[in-house]
């Protein structure tokens, strides 16, 4: 029997045996019973499921070779494990050791895939792998979402950033701004927001001996990375997506952070894969069954927001934003829209809107005279400067204080709709996560169709 032996360790090496032990198992048997080895193929530090993306085994396509082109008459490995944990790939292993008769030996006893028994027993331990693999993975990826969710730091300490550790149970109390590097986040925005070059900003930070966020000197890449790193305004972000704000305190607003996001990230080809520039909701939407924020993902090919934490509920991005969209636009488009977002303690604001509707109005109607020849044109254009500076002022004293300069923008304007429309994606979500919260609630199994009930709208004010 000509006998080719596998080993492989994953990276976390928590898997128990060594390659060099595996292999010295496998070796042993095949002195037992007598096999020749013809060869020997093994991958450190290399995952057998599916999940580790973008890796080759290059020992596993030696040994398939030499299994395909018939070199070898048995397949020993430690586990069925250590074979795949993928369930593709256990199948293209199977098929052509059926076809040769190639037998697989594993755990010291030999299968046969063409013997239906073994068949079903090697079919069992490979399935045990795989289940074992996306338990693993989807285990590690939970904790690491909910964590996220949370809005708690996990993973490396970034740059700005100190952590305090509780000195008894050691356990993490908080992540802080960094008193010495803090002031270089901020720095580094506020230069860049001026209009300094990413370059220069470098050489200067070099030239004064500060290092790098990871050691030694800064770079153009560097600075621009950490320019935008949303941790830098207290915000997550999972996967590249930002899903909410974070428990830490923000280095610079979120404003100054959009805008530098905004400068140097070339629209054409984003290194930032910042869901919140481009998806109306994501981070905003909540979850109608565990509280956590959404995130955007394609859910059978269909773009959607899908609760971040678990997978609780789902809904279909497309009608969902239009949804939330129209009910904010007619929510705002109300006479009264300042009016029911200003507290009833701001008196002086309701007095503002009154005074501004009433201008308004008056403008309009001198508009329709002068429109109509009634009003010289000389005339109108003292009176329409005359008015328009008092509507502006009116404006200003009309936006109630503590709201968002996008809402109070938004909701004194003439025409809501037009006023939306000329929004950017971050500024529109502004206005929607000051105005209202959408809960995602759960719908029957099998519903396709967008149902607006399914979504329910936690207003703010108002
Ligand atoms: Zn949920």
């Amino acid at each position: 029997m000509r006998a080719v032996l596998y080993g492989r360790v994953s990276l976390d090496r928590s898997e128990g045996k060594s390659v060099d032990d595996q292999l010295a198992e496998c070796r042993a048997w095949a002195r037992r019973e007598g096999w020749r080895i013809v060869a020997e193929h093994r991958d450190d530090g290399i995952s057998a499921s599916r999940y580790a993306y973008g890796k080759t085994r290059s020992g596993w396509q030696s040994t398939m070779e030499l299994i395909t082109s018939g070199k070898a008459d048995l397949l020993v490995v430690w586990e069925i494990s250590r074979a795949t944990r993928d369930r593709a790939v256990w199948s293209a292993l199977l098929a052509p050791c059926a076809e040769r008769g190639v037998k697989i030996s594993t755990g010291g006893r030999v299968h046969d895939p063409g013997d239906p028994d073994d068949g079903f027993m090697l079919d069992l331990g490979a399935a045990l792998a795989v289940r074992e693999s996306v338990v693993t993975s989807k285990r590690i990826r939970r904790a690491v979402a909910s964590r996220a969710a949370e809005g708690l730091p996990h993973g490396k300490i970034p740059y700005g950033y100190r952590r305090v550790y509780d000195p008894e149970t050691r356990k993490l109390v908080r992540q802080e701004p960094d008193d010495t590097t803090a002031p270089i986040v901020r720095e580094i925005a506020r230069r860049l927001l001026a209009g300094e070059a990413t370059y220069a900003v470098a050489q200067d930070l070099n030239a004064r001996g500060i290092s790098a966020p990871r050691g030694g000197h800064w770079d153009l890449v560097q600075v621009k990375r950490l320019a935008i790193s949303p941790t830098n305004a207290g915000l997550r972000s999972h996967n590249g997506e930002v899903v909410g704000q974070a428990c830490w305190p923000a280095l610079i607003s979120e404003a100054d952070y959009r805008a530098l996001v905004d400068k140097l990230t070339d629209p054409a080809r984003r290194t930032v894969r910042d869901g919140s520039i481009k998806h109306l909701l994501v981070g905003i939407a909540i979850c109608g069954v565990c509280g956590a924020p959404c995130r955007r993902v394609k859910n059978r090919n269909t773009p959607s927001y899908m609760c971040f934490k678990g997978f609780c509920v789902a809904r279909a991005q497309a009608p969902m934003d239009t949804y939330i969209t129209e009910i904010v636009i007619a929510r705002l488009s109300r006479p009264d829209a300042l009016e029911l977002l200003a507290s009833p303690a701001e008196g002086e604001v309701s007095e503002a809107v009154a005074r501004l509707t009433q201008l308004r109005t008056r403008y309009r109607e001198f508009e329709a005279e002068a429109i109509a020849g009634r009003l010289a044109a000389a005339s109108w254009a003292r009176i329409e400067a005359n008015l328009t500076a008092q509507i502006k002022a009116a404006e200003r004293q009309a936006r109630p204080r503590g709201l968002p300069r996008a809402l109070t923008d938004i909701a004194g304007a003439p025409d809501v709709r037009a006023h939306w429309d000329g929004l950017t994606v971050p500024q529109r979500r502004e206005v929607i996560r000051a105005l209202l919260t959408p809960r995602v609630m759960p719908t029957g199994k099998g519903t396709q169709r967008f149902r607006p009930e399914s979504v329910e709208i936690v207003w703010r004010q108002g």
